[in-house]
């Protein structure tokens, strides 16, 4: 048995306000997994992992994610209903509010850190209301060394009470829930909601901020792997895409499946020491890696269980979103430490639910900066019969919420980047083919895998012109061939089978591009401008 009183008086909460010290520290996983069945708070599945309900919210809510404007942030901020400020004041208040909330619980105290990359390294106190929430953490944070344990000092702190309610009318907040940031005190204040994601996103928006203001380094939401030459690739997209799926590949390393900085040293590093993977519709035959990280140690969230502790992934009754924490070393094939060099290859993935975007094509220096900025994805309407119009999605950066500063700061380091390092870049459609949603069907996972492998084995070659056609709409270098693909599914037009449709349709999408794009085109060059589709409805 752990020594946990040890443990326990290695460190003190008082500087938090929290004056008891009814609180585990740096508890091991196995004692986390213990502890949340004993308390009736989750139940074993038949792999061994743990699996939790996080309760009402299954999902982050950005609506209710602040920054407090002070000093620090309110010259820096892009303000406006993605970053929603927060008075000082106020978050004092509720501060202690939640501080008094937490001094009648047991706690679970967490000591990681985030960035592999040690010269970026921020160590982070996570202080929980509930075991599995501190296990979440252990699973998504850097573990540290014993010896790194001894003089840690924590510069951030999450603190993260999902069973406190604030009162909107008092507190500030849109409703009972709330995911604060304060870079002045370096605080994450969280309540009311026990999603987890919480957390780590929390983490990521505090170094898309810091790591581009202090350091000159460049924060992104992309995964990344390294192949047998050391060959760097990352991968751009919005929730659901495929950054973790296409990540988690058996031949080559995996760095990270979500955070990364790209430094001025030539390296790409992970900000996180673990996965989270969605798995609604999980099969161990398409992803074997993901299915095999299910295993004690894990923790599944939202998922639906037989008797027997089976799950069945394809139950959406408590959400679409479904996932998994595990901690990075449940991969086999794992870059260590998860670094890597300047990328060779950058891939934007995007579900395009229209149908129309090819599944690869390669892009012009211009073509890249005008996506990143745009950021598009869609998503699919609800279930209801009848329904099955895409929405497009545009969410800059590729991860909008989670950026604090004007998206031009980030597109403007990322094109600099991208230029001296001689990237290719890819923009793969994971989304569907054969027509849109309700009509075409989503693109095999198989396809874009061998897509995507074309183009890091070197098999698509990189600008014979001859061995690609420029989309007529988007303005894209489609390739005719691709190893492992039939080649009617390289071209969209072609797998509709009824040309005016596909054109009004994708007319409809680079509408939708235009009217997105008119609030950055006061910042963005005529380059910039040039890489956006060529034809537009009128
Ligand atoms: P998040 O930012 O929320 O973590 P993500 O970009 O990591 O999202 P994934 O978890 O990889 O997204 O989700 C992609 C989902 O789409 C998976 O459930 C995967 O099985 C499914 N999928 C179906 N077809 C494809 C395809 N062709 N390419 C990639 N993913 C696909
Ligand atoms: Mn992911």
């Amino acid at each position: 048995m752990n020594n946990l009183k040890n443990n326990r008086s290695r460190i003190s909460l008082k500087a938090y306000g929290i004056e008891h010290d009814n609180f585990h520290y740096q508890l091991p996983p196995k004692e986390l997994h213990r502890i949340s069945l004993e308390k009736g708070m989750g139940e074993v599945a038949s792999s061994g992992a743990l699996a939790i309900k996080t309760g009402e919210f299954t999902g982050r809510s950005p609506k209710d994610r602040f920054i407090v404007k002070d000093e620090v942030t309110k010259d820096r901020v892009w303000w406006g209903d993605i970053n929603i400020p927060f008075e000082a004041d106020k978050f004092d208040a509720l501060y202690k509010k939640v501080i008094a909330y937490l001094n009648s619980k047991e706690l679970y105290v967490r000591d990681c850190y985030a960035c592999a990359d040690h010269n970026y390294r921020m160590d982070i106190r996570v202080i929980n209301e509930y075991p599995w929430s501190n296990m979440f953490a252990y699973n998504m944070f850097i573990r540290p060394t014993e010896e790194e344990l001894r003089n840690f000092d924590p510069e951030w702190t999450v603190i993260n009470a999902p069973g406190f309610m604030a009162n909107s009318e008092v507190d500030g907040t849109r409703q009972h829930n709330f995911a604060i940031l304060n870079f002045t005190q370096k605080i994450a204040l969280i309540g009311g909601t026990g999603y987890t994601g919480e957390i780590k996103k929390g983490i990521f928006s505090a170094l898309n901020f810091i790591l581009p203001v202090e350091k000159n380094t460049l924060p992104m939401h992309c995964s990344a792997n390294v192949g047998a030459k050391g060959d760097t690739a990352i991968f751009f997209g919005l929730s659901g895409t495929g950054k973790t799926t296409l990540s988690t590949d058996a031949s080559r390393k995996l760095i990270g499946d979500d955070e990364h900085g790209w430094n001025n040293e030539n390296a790409v590093f992970n900000f996180e020491g673990g996965c989270y993977a969605k798995v609604i519709n999980l099969s161990e035959e398409n992803e074997p890696e993901i299915y095999g990280a299910i295993k004690k140690g894990a923790i599944l969230e939202n998922v639906v269980m037989d008797a027997h502790g089976r799950v069945d992934f394809s139950d959406t009754s408590i959400t679409q979103n479904t996932r998994v924490s595990y901690p990075i070393y449940h991969i086999e094939n794992v870059q260590r430490p998860s670094i890597g060099k300047n990328p060779k290859n950058i891939f934007f993935l995007t579900a395009d639910a229209f149908g129309v975007l090819p599944p690869i094509s390669k892009l012009t220096p211009s073509q890249a900066a005008y996506h990143f900025i745009s950021g598009y994805t869609a998503k699919v309407a609800g279930t209801e019969a009848g329904v099955v119009e895409p929405i497009p999605s545009f969410s800059a950066c590729f991860g909008a919420p989670f950026m604090p500063l004007h998206p031009a700061k980030y597109a403007e380091m990322l094109s600099k980047k991208m230029q001296e390092a001689k990237v290719n870049v890819w923009l793969v459609n994971t989304g569907w083919t054969g027509g849109p949603y309700g009509v075409g069907t989503r693109m095999k996972l198989k396809y874009t895998r061998a897509m995507i492998n074309a183009v890091l084995n070197g098999d698509l070659g990189l600008y014979n012109y001859d061995d690609y056609h420029i989309h007529s709409v988007f303005g894209v270098a489609q390739p005719r061939e691709c190893p492992g693909v039939p080649t009617s599914v390289l071209s969209p037009r072609a797998t509709w089978n009824d040309d005016q449709a596909y054109y009004t349709t994708a007319f409809k999408l680079t509408n939708a591009f235009r009217e997105n794009f008119k609030k950055f085109e006061s910042y963005a060059s005529e380059e910039i401008r040039r890489g956006g589709p060529q034809r537009y409805a009128f």
